[in-house]
């Protein structure tokens, strides 16, 4: 049937705010992902902690690692998803740089071959005979590499191998990763790229979310680039990234330095000389952390519900490391981060402990001079390694 006039007035009406807002608006995105993690901190985080206390009863430990595994399939589905709303909405924003693909490239075999190795698998690669320099965005293409190699080791058999080349060819780059693993059936491979479609892997125990390759696809025609692959069932396949070179050369970003700091035990009682503030409001979010913290002696934690008796607290209190979370309900973090800076005497390490877990978030509240940034669910070994350090 033929729609009417006020139907279609509507209906305009909807796609106008999808485009001006909504799904397409940064805010909502923001709010989006906060709520969705702040429920799925509670839950990884609760099981992560009664997965260490149940190491006595192997039955309740085991249904608790069970809903621990849940949850963070879970959260790389929040994660993916939002990713897609904000490259969809146009809310994610490409940045264009040059890139040395030979150091990138290396970087990104480098972190996938821990994971490979626990598998038997060997990564080999091919560098072109000179530097190749492209024009992409630099996280987003990292994250379209790393995704490509995950998937040649996940979809790999044991003892199998992986090759990765890059090469220059007619003023084009190509990135290429070819994988001996069980390859995709002919029939399914029109749908590698959709969204969703696991292609009979979601009957495996490999884990995936079916999301990976549409998000790069996406991601690399946004960098003006093209993706593409040749794949024979049981015998491997072959993923390629053709992208543009770079117009300059050389990029130097300066070395991220790691500190290796050993990972403390699962046994209880770690000794540390620290007093800790915790400025958050949520019951359940503090009722994590005490529980969380009583594996360390020697910790003193306050905690502060409000910016305004957060800044009184740190003041009076003067801890040695804050954590903040960033929706206070009268003020926002970064603000408390300004305040307690202009305070000449403090001292303390501010590290944002909050559920605002877009790379845009985590960036501002970098550049405004917090110390760390831990996003929920909360990792809690890495939490437990930073208090021990
Ligand atoms: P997933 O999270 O399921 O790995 P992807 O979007 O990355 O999602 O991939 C979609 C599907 O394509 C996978 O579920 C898998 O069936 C198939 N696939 C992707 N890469 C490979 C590969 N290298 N070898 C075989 N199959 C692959």
């Amino acid at each position: 049937m033929k729609k009417g006039n006020s139907e279609s007035k509507e209906g305009s009406q909807a796609s106008s705010i999808n485009q001006q807002g909504r799904l397409g608006d940064a805010e909502f995105v923001a709010n989006l992902s906060h709520e969705l993690r702040t429920p799925l901190n509670a839950i990884v985080g609760f099981s992560q902690l009664l997965n260490q206390q149940l190491s006595h009863l192997p039955d309740q430990q085991e249904s608790v690692q069970m809903i621990e595994q849940a949850g963070r399939h879970l959260w790389e589905l929040i994660d993916q998803l939002i990713d897609l709303v904000k490259i969809e909405g146009g809310v994610s924003s490409i940045t264009m740089e040059s890139i040395d693909v030979y150091q990138l490239l290396k970087d990104c075999i480098a972190l996938i071959t821990i994971v490979a190795k626990e598998k038997k698998i060997e990564i080999f690669f091919t560098p072109y005979s000179e530097p190749i320099y492209a024009k992409a965005d630099h996280l987003r293409l990292r994250q379209v590499i790393l995704n490509l190699l995950s998937n040649a080791v996940k979809y790999n058999v044991e003892g199998g191998e992986v090759h990765v080349a890059a090469s220059m060819l007619e003023g084009n780059i190509t990135i290429s990763i070819v994988d001996s693993g069980i390859g995709i059936e002919k029939s399914q491979q029109e749908k590698v790229f959709q969204p969703f479609q696991r292609l009979g892997a979601q009957f495996s125990d490999i884990e995936g979310t079916g999301l990976g390759l549409s998000i790069c696809k996406e991601l690399i025609e946004l960098m003006q680039g093209e993706i593409g692959f040749t794949s024979q069932e049981f015998e491997g396949s072959r993923f390629f990234l053709k992208l543009r070179p770079a117009d300059i050369e050389v990029r130097d970003k300066g070395k991220i330095k790691r500190i290796q700091t050993p990972v403390p035990s699962n046994n209880p009682l770690i000794k540390v000389n620290l007093k800790l503030l915790y400025i958050e409001d949520n019951p359940t979010n503090i009722r994590f952390m005490r529980l969380l913290l009583q594996q360390f002696t020697g910790l003193e934690l306050i905690v502060a519900n409000t910016g305004k008796e957060g800044l009184a607290q740190a003041r009076q209190f003067r801890p040695d490391i804050i954590f903040l979370d960033m929706r206070l309900p009268d003020m926002h973090g970064l603000e408390v981060l300004e305040k307690l800076a202009e305070d000449a005497s403090h001292s303390a390490k501010v590290y944002a402990v909050t559920a605002d877990a877009l790379p845009g978030q985590i960036e501002v509240a970098m550049h405004a001079g917090i110390d760390g940034y831990f996003t929920k669910p909360i990792d809690i070994k890495r939490l437990q390694k930073l208090l021990v350090a």
